[in-house]
């Protein structure tokens, strides 16, 4: 079953050239996808039009049941509750601690207090951060905030788990960690888009490779490699 299907998107930025040139992709339930490509090629920006940051210029984008070409914007929230989404600097609220930081997905979805209570700890205990549920983050290191950061995304069980350079600001060693446990959540069922420019993990843990320049899909490969010196 596909879950993310463009046919022709392409996307121009108000006042800026064409980023996103008529963009053909499928993604299937379940699939783990790794979107490489130099900077500047376009890739935040896909993955912006996947959850909706960003409008489709031309074309079509469908991300599970929506059609986003045709997306109201008060369908935005509702589309984002199939989705999680995880950034480089993690975008954690820094006010609140590692507990409040996961439930607040929740809240804003709705879920009551009870569910809350439950699930949470949950989630939690499945990154390996149990322990630290009432710190703050910047008590965290980068991998601990990531980790957080992940538990947010999956919190609400979503089906894609999209990840923009999750690895980017972490040492080696730490990024290793993060990408088992998006494994783990990809061996569940969860399909993983992630953008990186990391080919050690790309070339070591194989998956498929969608390279992306100057706005095009140039190869989409199952089990692909990074391809690129960096
Ligand atoms: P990548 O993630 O592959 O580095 P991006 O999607 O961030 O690439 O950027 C692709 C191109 O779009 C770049 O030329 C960038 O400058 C441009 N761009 C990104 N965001 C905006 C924006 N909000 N307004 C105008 N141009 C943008």
């Amino acid at each position: 079953m596909a879950i993310i299907e463009l046919r022709g998107v392409s996307k121009k930025y108000s006042r800026s050239s064409t980023v996103l040139r008529g963009l053909d992709l499928t993604v299937s339930l379940g699939e783990f996808v790794y979107l490489v490509g130099p900077s500047g090629a376009g890739k935040s920006t896909l993955l912006k039009l996947l959850y909706a940051e960003e409008k489709v210029s031309k074309g079509h984008l469908r991300v599970a049941r929506f059609d986003l070409t045709k997306l109201k914007k008060k369908q935005v929230p509702i589309l984002r509750r199939s989705l999680g989404v995880v950034f480089q600097d993690y975008k954690l609220l820094s006010q609140k601690t590692v507990y409040e930081n996961v439930a607040f997905a929740m809240e804003v979805i709705g879920k009551s207090k009870r569910d809350i209570k439950k699930r949470v700890p949950q989630v939690l205990e499945m990154v390996g951060l149990k322990h630290k549920m009432r710190s703050f983050p910047k008590q965290l290191s980068g991998g601990e905030q990531q980790r957080v950061a992940i538990a947010r995304a999956i919190v609400n069980n979503p089906k894609v788990l999209i990840a923009d350079e999750p690895t980017g600001n972490l040492d080696p060693e730490i990024a290793w960690e993060i990408m088992q446990l998006l494994e783990k959540i990809n061996l569940h069922g969860t399909t993983v888009i992630m953008a990186t420019h990391n080919s050690q993990i790309v070339n070591t843990l194989r998956h498929r490779v969608v390279a992306i320049e100057e706005g095009r899909i140039v190869r989409d490969e199952e089990e692909g490699d990074y391809g690129y010196n960096d």
